[in-house]
């Protein structure tokens, strides 16, 4: 790894981009998850790089959402497993929910390099790994479409960290409540899914995992009023208007 002095002002953005070169050599990310992964800086950098006000709503509201859910799955491509694989084993055994195993470009060598990354870091239970379980949701085409029928297939509530729209509409179609990480609001997954929090996923799923601890002393009824106090389309614009601001004050620094 080259080395990255700690002064540099995009240190921790450097590092992430490490975390994700680093797992594109070990066969866990997609060339296409390197150029996410640059469209979504493109958006951390004008979000300020840190979790603002309104991700920290859609971060209790996930949460809450989580903890109420009968059969909640989260979904793993080779991005996550590069970036935050323990967190993401950690969030799967706070709110016992199962680890899914699923990618937007099929490719069964880099499906048993996430596999083995998960298990590392912990998972026991990981999904989406048998032909023989394969069902596929309707409403989107050939091989994106196919989801374990113990997992995403029968899960009430789906996390979805940096997913495609056409994926999130398919899901939402499928009846799923839909919980994704997404660094663009703009994006047609943030505007889909029904909780969206708008930033970096290496930053938000810590935070994830402590409300989620924090709200399970939560009972059933208080749970449901932040959930249904969210309101994501709002959320959402207001995600929009930081940046706006962001941009508003830099333009009358320079
Ligand atoms: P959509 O299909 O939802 O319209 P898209 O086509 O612009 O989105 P995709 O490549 O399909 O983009 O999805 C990847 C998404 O993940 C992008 O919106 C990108 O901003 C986001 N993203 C990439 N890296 C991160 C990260 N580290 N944390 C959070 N979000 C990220
Ligand atoms: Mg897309």
């Amino acid at each position: 790894m080259p080395l990255i002095p700690k002064s540099h002002p995009r240190v921790k953005s450097l590092l992430i981009r490490e975390k994700l070169v680093n797992g594109f050599d070990k066969g866990l990310v997609a060339k296409e998850g390197l150029l996410a992964q640059g469209r979504g800086e493109a958006f951390d950098y004008l979000l300020g790089e840190k979790t603002n006000k309104s991700a920290s709503h859609a971060i209790k509201a996930a949460a809450a959402q989580l903890l109420v859910a009968e059969m909640p799955v989260i979904s793993v491509n080779g991005n996550i497993a590069a970036l935050c694989p323990k967190q993401i084993v950690k969030l799967s055994n706070q709110i016992k929910a199962n680890l899914e195993v699923n990618l937007f470009y099929t490719n069964e060598k880099r499906k048993q390099a996430i596999v083995k990354i998960l298990k590392k870091n912990g998972a026991n239970k990981i999904l989406g790994t048998k032909s023989t379980s394969s069902k596929k949701l309707p409403g989107i085409d050939s091989a994106r479409r196919i989801v374990d029928k113990d997992g995403i297939f029968v899960a009430d509530v789906v996390v979805v960290p940096l997913e495609d729209g056409d994926r999130t509409m398919a899901l939402r179609k499928a009846g799923k409540t839909v919980i994704t990480i997404d660094l663009n609001p703009l994006s047609r997954t943030s505007q889909t899914a029904n909780i969206t929090i708008v930033d970096n996923v290496t930053r938000a799923i810590d935070l994830l995992i402590n409300e989620s601890k924090k709200l399970s002393k939560k009972n059933q009824k208080s749970l449901l009023k932040i959930i249904n106090e969210f309101d994501n389309k709002k959320n959402l614009r207001e995600n929009v208007i930081q940046i706006k601001n962001n941009l508003t004050r830099r333009a009358k620094i320079a």
